[in-house]
């Protein structure tokens, strides 16, 4: 079976253009920003480069795309007016990502800024009950956090707290190899026994994509810089246990690490390379 890796592609050019990208880098997938991760802009849709995108994405048999969340969209923010705009550009992104039918969604759950997670949970789920439609063709994909600041979902529990309150199978997540060595779950020495407590809070069937990172920084240090792999903490062997393992090596892997696209061909290579 063929891995699917892939890497974060800048959208500018298009659709098309990036299953383009991909291709010329080895990857098979990929991931990008709906709209400016930083701010809240989203470009106008093509229909035309949409369907076209659709076309290469069967042809090349690509795995499932995993487009992402603006940084800046907090479904969590302690200003009414603030959460709302969010739910708003949540509710958008879904609605744009019906014109690439069939792939993935992640966000970062949200940060609660003083407010407590319990509020902060139950303002996500109201943001995603509102925003998901019934047979929408997207999967929502909630991203594990580092545990950074009042950042939501830097524990499996917070996590399934929020798939509990929205009560519907289009939710999943997406586990960030640096995030979660980052909030604590030792990947490095004990990949299994972190895998077992993910199916034991939250259940495997929920693991969706994967988001293949190095960390800068030591074992729970809450912190949230990415890394090149094999340069950073968790190590290449840790890479090499990850697109091993029977329950991961089907999902789709991206990498957000800080390279630019030669750079990434290479990551992507070594990835292929390992695959036992
Ligand atoms: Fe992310
Ligand atoms: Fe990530
Ligand atoms: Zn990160």
């Amino acid at each position: 079976m063929m891995l699917y890796i892939g890497c974060h592609l800048s959208a500018s050019a298009g659709n098309l253009a990036m299953v383009e990208t991909a291709k010329s880098i080895g990857a098979n997938t990929f991931a990008f920003f709906t709209r400016n991760p930083r701010g809240s802009k989203a470009k106008e849709e093509d229909p035309a480069d949409c369907a076209r995108a659709v076309q290469a994405l069967a042809d090349e048999q690509f795995g499932k795309l995993v487009a992402h969340g603006a940084y800046t969209m907090n479904l969590c923010t302690a200003d009414a007016g603030a959460r709302a705009f969010a739910a708003e550009l949540l509710k958008d992104d879904l609605r744009r990502m019906a014109a690439l039918p069939g792939n993935y969604y992640n966000f970062h759950p949200g940060c609660h800024v003083g407010q407590g997670s319990d509020i902060g949970i139950s303002q996500i789920c109201d943001a995603l009950k509102k925003a998901l439609e019934p047979n929408y063709p997207v999967t929502v994909l909630l991203e594990t956090m580092a545990g950074k600041g009042s950042e939501i979902g830097g524990t499996f529990e917070e996590l399934r707290h929020i798939l509990d309150g929205v009560g519907n199978d289009q939710v999943g997540v997406c586990l960030d190899s640096c995030h979660i060595y980052d909030a604590g779950y030792d990947i490095v020495n004990d990949l299994d026994g972190v895998l077992a407590e993910f199916d034991r809070v939250i259940g495997l069937d929920r693991l969706k994509a994967l988001h293949l990172n190095d960390s800068k920084n030591p074992f729970s240090s809450h912190k949230d810089r990415h890394e090149c792999l094999g340069a950073g903490s968790l190590g290449i062997e840790t890479f090499r246990k990850i697109v091993n393992h029977p329950r991961l090596k089907a999902l789709p892997m991206i990498l957000e690490t800080p390279n630019d696209l030669p750079a990434y061909a290479k990551e992507i290579a070594l990835l292929r390379q390992l695959e036992e």
